[in-house]
């Protein structure tokens, strides 16, 4: 893969440092907590592809990315494997996930919510939000950050879409997978997971611009942040 070609390696050169990240990331003029969302653009996502399905959403399902990520400032250049692997090896228009969480609790713009999911397994994603951690839970356990920025994204969504908390299911929960990993699945199953997206405040869900998503993106890459 070229990746060079792809925007985030740009904000590499420039010297980055975790305070210009922390800025990035301290801009808001809201009371509410605020996720930041790295757009598709810039972390390099390859625009969709025909045949992708509208559909209207009503849950939400977790699942893990299945492979171990032991280094967080890998986690831009895995999407961009995921992404590839999703078009040309599965053969879907896009991305499978609408959101994808790194291990520091980053949040990626995945799939547009307005289309339907995609999976390998025998379940229906329609009407599904399709939200990924990355790593595998079978072999790593989430970190505060992650499950934080889970939370986030759950709690913004049944605010946004109208659904409960019981309406989150784990990828496990509808098919023959060991999907999201044991140790993510134990805080959907113990009740923890649903029970916060119950009490939290839903945060404002605030895309990042071009920039703000590049100089966040090589911060990540840096290990800065
Ligand atoms: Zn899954």
């Amino acid at each position: 893969m070229d990746l060079t070609r792809r925007g985030f390696l740009i904000g590499l050169t420039a010297g980055v440092g975790a305070s210009a990240a922390r800025r990035i990331l301290g801009r808001s003029s809201l009371a509410r907590p605020t996720l930041h969302l790295i757009p598709r653009a810039a972390w390099g996502a390859a625009p969709p592809g025909p045949g992708l399905v509208p559909h209207t959403i009503d849950r939400a399902t977790i699942h893990h990315t299945g492979v171990v990520l032991a280094d967080n400032r890998r986690a831009p250049t895995r999407l961009l494997e995921w992404d590839a692997l999703h078009r040309h090896e599965r053969g879907w228009a896009d991305l499978a996930y609408h959101f994808v969480v790194d291990r520091n609790g980053h949040l990626y713009e995945g799939r547009d919510p307005a289309y339907r999911g995609d999976t390998a397994t025998s379940y229906d994603p329609a009407g599904r939000l399709l939200v990924a951690c990355e790593g595998s839970f079978s072999e790593q356990s989430p970190t505060r950050r992650q499950l934080d920025a889970l939370v986030g994204i759950l709690t913004w969504a049944a605010a946004s879409y109208g659904f409960t908390p019981t309406a989150i299911d784990g990828h496990r929960d509808l098919a023959a997978t060991d999907c999201p990993g044991d140790t993510l699945y134990a805080a959907i199953a113990d009740g923890t997971l649903p029970r916060r997206v119950a009490t939290v405040d839903a945060p404002h869900l605030r895309r990042l611009s071009l920039h703000d998503g590049h100089m966040l993106l090589a911060a990540i890459a840096d290990g800065t942040i």
